[in-house]
């Protein structure tokens, strides 16, 4: 039987978010298409306007202002996550993240052979 409280926190909810985000970076294709790119970009938007914490919410939204997505490259996405994460475990008075190792924490990924959106060398 599964094993759940029905309590999601928000650092769970954090936790996971940046799974999926850090994941795709890592999965974005070297050299995207114009759909991709602007794709990215409307995503972080939509987060910044519907990420269920509202204050992270915000603040995400403030964050983006003065760091707009860099997705012109999969490497650029991968090295501008990282930034932007550095940026919210500072106000939380986190760690920084060094970010040479954001390929090495999130670019391996099992799909079951599945990952084909995009091929990464
Ligand atoms: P997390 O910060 O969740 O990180 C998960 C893992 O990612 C770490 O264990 C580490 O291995 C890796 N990692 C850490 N930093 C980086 C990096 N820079 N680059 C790559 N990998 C990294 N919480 C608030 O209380 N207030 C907020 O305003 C707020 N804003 C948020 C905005 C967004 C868009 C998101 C997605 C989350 C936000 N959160 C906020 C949640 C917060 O960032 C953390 O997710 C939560 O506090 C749990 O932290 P954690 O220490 O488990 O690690």
């Amino acid at each position: 039987k599964e094993n759940w409280s029905g309590t999601v926190t928000k650092e769970e909810l954090g936790r996971s978010t940046w799974t999926f985000l850090h994941t795709l970076a890592a999965q974005f294709p070297i050299r995207p298409t114009k759909q991709q790119q602007k794709d990215v970009k409307e995503l972080m938007a939509i987060i910044s306007r519907l990420y269920p914490c509202k204050t992270c919410a915000e603040h995400f939204k403030e964050i983006l202002k003065t760091n707009p997505p860099k997705a012109k490259s999969g490497l650029d996405l991968v090295q501008w996550m990282c930034q932007v994460h550095n940026l919210v475990n500072k106000s939380l008075g986190k760690p920084q993240f060094r970010c040479e190792q954001a390929e090495l924490r999130w670019g391996t990924f099992n799909c079951d052979g599945a990952c084909d959106l995009h091929s990464r060398p």
